[in-house]
């Protein structure tokens, strides 16, 4: 007999070892998240992709899938809460949608707009934050990064570099570059890294590409976040 977990009120199958996260992408429902990746480990920080499992608040893409779970996802509360979160990420960053030049690519921008925020409603912290102008084809400014770390994957997973880092911890925390000088320069860090490709903002960004795809035509112009399939990788069982 299959296994299966009622998500939302659909009945869908999973794979033993799969997490709720992975068998709602593989039935293409849309849980909110922005450090998660299939490629990746699961790291569960942003905590967007929390969900109701019966009864209880779970981060989705951690939790993995139990025969029969009754699992809430996509309701008026959940959503609320997620949309605390994603307008406490706006404030804590220097996110000036209008004048970046990831706007329309930036997942962060468009699960804003799938949650409906409409103002940062928090106060701005206005953090003193630098940028590193100093690699060649990379651009990194730190006034973006929502330490998703989905670049430290990436680096340390599929690229085998750990260029990337965290350092300090709470309102601290911040990315910081492995190399003695902390500038990314001093890495082995190549714009063709799995790493260079992950940000789900605009903290990474590959230098002279900016405006290639115009304003307009953009990924998330063209479909709501929602509507982009995914495909997971936990195809195990
Ligand atoms: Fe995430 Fe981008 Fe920050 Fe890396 S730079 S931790 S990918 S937001």
């Amino acid at each position: 007999m299959s296994n299966s977990i009622t998500l939302d009120g659909k009945v869908i199958p999973f794979k033993e070892g799969q997490t709720i996260m992975d068998a709602s992408l593989a039935a293409g429902i849309y849980i909110p998240h922005l450090c998660h990746d299939p490629e990746f480990t699961p790291h569960g920080s942003c905590k967007l992709c929390t969900v109701n499992v019966n009864g209880r608040h779970m981060t989705s893409c951690t939790m993995p899938a139990d025969n029969g779970m009754v699992v809430e996802n996509n309701t008026p509360a959940i959503n609320d809460d997620r949309k605390a979160l994603v307008q406490m990420l706006f404030v804590e960053g220097n996110h000036t949608c209008p004048s970046c030049e990831v706007s329309g690519n930036c997942k962060l921008q468009a699960t804003a707009y799938y949650l409906e925020m409409l103002s940062p409603h928090f106060t701005h912290l206005y953090q003193p934050r630098a940028v590193d102008a100093s690699h060649s084809e990379i651009f990194l400014d730190f006034n973006r990064c929502i330490l998703c770390e989905l670049c430290v994957r990436a680096s340390r997973e599929v690229d085998g570099k750990n260029v990337f880092g965290i350092s300090g911890r709470g309102i601290s925390s911040r990315l910081v570059v492995n190399s003695e000088s902390g500038k990314l320069r001093d890495t082995n860090f190549a714009v063709t890294d799995k790493a260079a490709h992950v940000c789900p903002t605009g903290a990474i960004l590959i230098k002279r590409q900016g405006y290639r795809t115009p304003i307009g035509h953009r990924i998330f112009d063209e479909k709501k976040i929602d509507e982009i399939k995914i495909e997971p990788d936990n195809e195990q069982a």
